[in-house]
């Protein structure tokens, strides 16, 4: 018998029509003889309600209540599919996350799944189908944890390791993973298969059709995935380890993120420990900081430090460097409408050129590189927020992936 993880995303449930689908969808794979466990999200767009309903109370929302608050919208999807699958003859109930329990460790909104007692959901699967909420879980001192927006990819991944289960499928509104978002650039490509560490790449630098925590467990726990739609039958994309995969192109795919800012730093002294007095503070408020460039001084003397970080941290950051008197500069220019484009390909180590035909492309566009960063297998420029379209555009079109 196989048993299968089934995750559902916001658009595949935002609706009790589309409920009904997938209920149907999770009978047939039942009657197959599969057992199924269905991890869902909140219907599309409920979790950004709940986030705004927060907003309107306090801009500091607790933290401790934000994750009870949040964890809800995944708790009705449960029931009302679970409701659906009954009305269907089956045998079916929803897990709450303190039910099963779901173990989590780590800070609210940002926990991660550690443990989740299988037995008497196994038990269940014997007969019945478990529809269980995903994003979420219980910490040991008992209080509920969210782990971190679209977690629900994440849950599915940790319940294939700790279910041991055969298959782990990603049911969403694409059919696949493509070579760059099919909603923005409609000439994408769906990509068959694809290695963990391009996939993770791509969902670390914006392709949110997996999570980049998600794919980061299946990577250290060998666990495929397959990302396909619930609205067609179409074969959808395998992720998987590299060894089994062609590398024909030098580039897979075209990743871009709108929630960046840029920060430079003029004319900061050029010596030791600078760059430490700089970054220790944004460190201790967790800020991440992304690219970082340090200009070569001219004089010797004083130098330019250009970094990125996320949007959201954009005000906090200005506010600590404003704030910090162990560094010594002649200015600060900020910028908080940029975006980072890449491109993600393993073929790429074995391909030269591809940094030259990046920069040309994005010149014959008139587009204005403002950073660069590159890894063996991605390159990624920080350009002006408005360009973003057009460069992703151009750089499918020059590396062959339209
Ligand atoms: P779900 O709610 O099912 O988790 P998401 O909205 O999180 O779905 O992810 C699916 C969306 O990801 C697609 O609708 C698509 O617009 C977007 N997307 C971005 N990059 C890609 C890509 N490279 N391939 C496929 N989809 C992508
Ligand atoms: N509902 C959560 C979110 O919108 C989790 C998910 O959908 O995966 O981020
Ligand atoms: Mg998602």
């Amino acid at each position: 018998m196989t048993k299968k993880i089934l995750k559902f995303g916001g658009t595949s449930v935002g609706s009790i029509e589309r409920i009904l689908h997938v209920a149907n969808l999770i009978k047939k794979e039942h009657e197959a003889g599969n057992q199924i466990i269905a991890v869902v999200s909140a219907m599309a767009g409920k979790t950004n309600e709940l986030l705004k309903l927060s907003k309107d109370v306090s801009n500091d929302f607790n933290k401790r209540e934000l994750d009870v608050l949040l964890s809800s919208g995944e708790q009705v999807t449960c029931s009302l599919l679970a409701g659906a699958l009954i009305k269907l003859n089956l045998k079916a109930r929803s897990w709450l996350n303190w039910q099963i329990p779901i173990l989590t460790e780590g800070d609210h909104s940002n926990a991660r799944i550690i443990n989740v007692n299988v037995s008497k959901v196994n038990d269940f699967l014997k007969e019945g189908v478990a529809v269980i909420p995903g994003f979420q879980g219980v910490s040991a001192d008992g209080n509920i944890t969210t782990i971190g927006r679209g977690g629900s990819d994440a849950t599915a991944v940790a319940f294939a390791k700790l279910f041991n289960a055969d298959k782990c499928e990603i049911y969403t509104d694409v059919d696949g993973v493509y070579s760059t978002d099919p909603n923005k650039i409609p000439v994408a490509k769906k990509i068959e298969k694809i290695s963990y560490d391009e996939m993770l790449e791509l969902a670390t630098l914006g392709a949110k059709v997996m999570q980049s925590s998600a794919v980061q467990t299946a990577m250290m726990y060998d666990i495929p995935l397959e990302v396909k739609s619930t609205f067609t039958d179409r074969t959808g994309t395998k992720i998987f380890s590299q060894q089994s995969i062609d590398y024909t192109k030098s580039v897979t795919g075209v990743a871009y993120s709108k929630d960046d800012a840029k920060i430079t730093i003029i004319g900061v002294e050029d010596k030791p420990g600078v760059a430490a007095n700089i970054f220790e503070p944004l460190n201790k408020a967790q800020i991440n900081v992304d690219m970082v460039i340090q200009n070569i001084s001219s004089d010797q003397k004083t130098t330019d430090i250009t970094f990125t970080i996320k949007r959201d941290d954009f005000s906090k950051t200005k506010k600590i460097l404003e704030n910090n008197n162990s560094i010594i500069y002649k200015d600060i220019t900020y910028n908080d409408r940029v975006s980072k484009v890449s491109i993600v390909g393993a073929g790429m180590v074995s391909t030269p050129g591809v940094t030259y035909r990046m920069f040309r492309g994005l010149a014959d566009e008139r587009i204005n590189i403002l950073a660069i960063s590159t890894s063996e297998i991605k390159l990624s420029v920080i350009i002006e927020e408005e360009n973003t379209l057009n460069a992703v555009k151009k750089l499918h079109t020059i590396f062959d992936l339209d």
